[in-house]
C-alpha cells in the first residue's frame, strides 16, 4: 500500500488515485533562463522517482512537467541591493511580482532575445535530464505556448469576481479566497514572503498578498501577447503562477492526483495555483502534494553569485557521471534538507562503482557456476516495496539493495533483484562500466590536454610530446580525434 506524505494535511495518506489506470501528476519545472543547477535536478529526481515508484508498483501514469519561459520574475540589481538579507532559511526567497521577467534579465545580460534564451536553455535542459536518466514525461509543456489557456482562466477569475484591473496589471484578490492561507499554514498578519516593503508596490494593490495574473504597460518587456477585454487590449504577458493551473488543467484536467516541487512553493506559489484554480473548476485542485526539501552546498544556500549553483558540466569537470549525482541524491530523503560536498559525491561514486563491479562479476560467475535457485528472495522483495512505499524512502530502498548485494542468495536471484529495483532507482546499474578514473588524475588530464592544445598551436612540438609522455607517466594515452584530444588508460 503505497502511503505519501501530503503536504496539504501535513499527514503520511494511503494513496488512492481517482483512476488506477490514470494517476496524473504536474511538476513544477525549470524556468530556463540559465541552466539547471545541482538544486533543480533534486526536485526533478524527486519527481522521475516518483513516476518509476508508481510504475513499479503497477500504475499508469500521465506526467507533466512544464518549462516557464516567461513571468516569472526576479529582482533587478537595484532592488536586491537595496532589499535586507535578513533571512537565515536555506531557501531564498528571489520570486517577485515587480521585479524583472528572468528570461529578459539574461536576455539583457547575453544579447540574446529572450526567444533564443528559452531555446538554449529548454535544449541543455533535455541534454541534461537524459544523463541524469529521467523518464520522459508525456508532456513538456511551454509557459509561452499557453497563452491563451491562461487568458481564458483569467478572465473567469475576472468574470467570478476573484480578479480585478489596475493600472498595469490584473490581479487575483486573495481576501475573496477564504482558504487563502491554509496551505501555507499562515496567517495573513504572518505571512511577510512577497511583502517587501523595501521595495515599492502597485499603489493600487488592494492586498500585500494579491499577486500578478497578467501584467501590461510594461513596453520594455520583449514577449507581448494581445488580451483584448471589453474592447480594450492589455497587451502583455503572464504573471508565472497563471501557467502552471492552466496546463495542469489542459493536460491533466481536474483534480490532479499529485502535484510536486520545492518547498519553497509552500508559501507562494502553490497556494496561488490553488487560489486559481479551485474557484474556477472546484475542489480539490490537486490530491497529494508532495515537496522536496532544499539542497545546500557546503551548509550554505545555493545561489549564482556565491558561484556554488553547480551544473552538470561542474560535475563531469570534476571527474563524475551524472549517475553519481543520481545515487547521491537517493541517499537522503527527498523531504529533508540535503546538504552537498565534493567529498560526499565522491562517496556515492565509490558506491555506485562498487554496485557496477559486483554486477559485472555476478554476470561473469553466473555462466560458469550452476544457478541454483534455493534461497528465498521474497523478503528483500517486500522490504523493498515497503521502503519504497514508505513516501518514496530511498536511503531504505537503497539500502535493501546492499542487503541483497551481501546477501548468501544465487547469483541469479541477485541479479534478478539488483535489475528490480534498479526500475526504481534509475541507476542504470546494468548497462554501466564502472568509472575507474579518479578525479584528481581527471583533472590533471584534462590541464595536461589543454597545455598540449596550446603547444600544438604555437607549432611547439617538442612540448607538445613532453606532455604526451607526461599523460603516459599517468597511465593514459592521449588520442586526437576530431571533436578533440581523448584519453584511455593503458592497460
Ligand atoms: P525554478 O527553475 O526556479 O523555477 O525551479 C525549478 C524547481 O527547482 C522548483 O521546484 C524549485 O522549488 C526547485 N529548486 C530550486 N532550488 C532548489 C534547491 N536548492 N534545492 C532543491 N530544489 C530546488
Ligand atoms: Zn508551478
Amino acid at each position: 500500500m503505497l502511503k505519501i506524505y501530503n503536504t496539504a494535511s501535513r499527514k503520511q495518506e494511503v494513496f488512492a488515485p481517482l483512476d488506477p489506470n490514470k494517476v496524473t501528476m504536474y511538476n513544477c519545472g525549470l524556468t530556463v533562463y540559465d541552466r539547471a543547477h545541482i538544486g533543480n535536478l533534486r526536485s526533478f529526481t524527486m519527481a522521475d522517482i516518483i513516476r518509476r515508484t508508481l510504475e513499479y508498483l503497477g500504475y499508469k501514469i500521465i506526467q507533466v512537467q512544464n518549462f516557464t519561459d516567461v513571468g516569472h520574475e526576479t529582482f533587478t540589481d537595484e532592488q536586491k541591493a537595496k532589499l535586507s538579507q535578513a533571512t537565515q532559511s536555506s531557501i531564498e526567497i528571489t520570486d517577485t511580482d515587480v521585479g524583472i521577467d528572468r528570461l529578459e534579465k539574461t536576455s539583457k545580460r547575453t544579447g540574446m532575445t529572450p526567444w533564443e534564451v528559452a531555446e538554449l536553455y529548454i535544449r541543455l535542459a533535455i541534454q541534461d535530464y537524459q544523463a541524469m536518466n529521467f523518464l520522459e514525461p508525456a508532456h513538456r509543456p511551454r509557459a509561452t505556448e499557453h497563452i491563451k489557456e491562461q487568458q481564458d482562466l483569467i478572465l473567469k477569475l475576472l468574470a467570478k469576481g476573484y480578479a480585478y484591473i489596475t493600472n498595469s496589471a490584473i490581479y487575483y484578490d486573495t481576501n475573496k479566497f477564504e482558504k487563502y492561507w491554509n496551505f501555507a499554514g499562515q496567517k495573513a498578519e504572518d505571512k511577510k514572503v512577497g511583502v517587501r516593503t523595501e521595495i515599492e508596490v502597485d499603489p493600487e494593490k488592494r492586498n500585500p498578498s494579491d499577486f500578478r495574473l497578467w501584467q501590461f504597460n510594461r513596453p520594455d518587456h520583449t514577449m507581448q501577447w494581445d488580451f483584448i477585454i471589453d474592447g480594450v487590449n492589455y497587451r502583455g504577458y503572464p504573471g508565472w503562477h497563471i501557467e502552471c493551473s492552466a496546463m495542469a488543467h489542459t493536460y491533466l484536467g481536474h483534480p490532479i492526483d499529485i502535484h510536486t516541487g520545492g518547498a519553497d512553493h509552500i508559501a507562494v506559489h502553490h497556494p496561488n495555483e490553488i487560489a486559481q484554480s479551485e474557484p474556477i473548476y472546484g475542489e480539490p485542485y490537486v490530491r497529494y502534494w508532495y515537496h522536496n526539501a532544499f539542497l545546500t552546498v557546503d551548509n550554505k544556500k545555493m545561489g549564482k553569485s556565491l558561484g556554488n549553483a553547480y551544473n552538470l558540466d561542474d560535475i563531469r569537470a570534476k571527474g563524475f557521471d551524472p549517475l553519481d549525482l543520481r545515487y547521491f541524491y537517493l541517499t537522503a530523503d527527498f523531504r529533508t534538507p540535503q546538504n552537498f560536498t565534493w567529498q560526499s559525491l565522491k562517496a556515492s561514486q565509490v558506491a555506485r562503482n562498487k554496485i557496477i563491479r559486483t554486477m559485472k562479476e555476478l554476470k561473469q560467475s553466473l555462466s560458469e557456476k550452476d544457478n541454483n535457485q534455493d534461497h528465498v528472495t521474497y523478503q528483500y522483495e517486500e522490504k523493498f516495496k515497503e521502503a519504497i512505499e514508505d513516501s518514496f524512502n530511498m536511503p531504505k530502498a537503497l539500502s535493501v539493495l546492499w542487503e541483497v548485494i551481501n546477501s548468501e542468495i544465487s547469483v541469479k536471484q541477485k541479479l534478478h533483484l539488483i535489475y528490480d529495483f534498479d526500475r526504481v532507482f534509475g541507476l542504470k546499474l546494468s548497462e554501466t562500466e564502472p568509472d575507474t578514473i579518479d578525479p584528481d588524475i581527471h583533472k590533471k588530464l584534462l590541464t595536461i590536454i589543454a597545455q598540449r592544445d596550446k603547444a600544438k598551436s604555437k607549432k611547439d612540438f617538442q612540448q607538445a610530446d613532453e606532455l604526451r609522455e607526461k599523460a603516459r607517466k599517468l597511465g593514459f594515452e592521449l588520442i586526437d580525434t576530431p571533436k578533440g584530444t581523448k584519453y584511455q588508460q593503458i592497460i
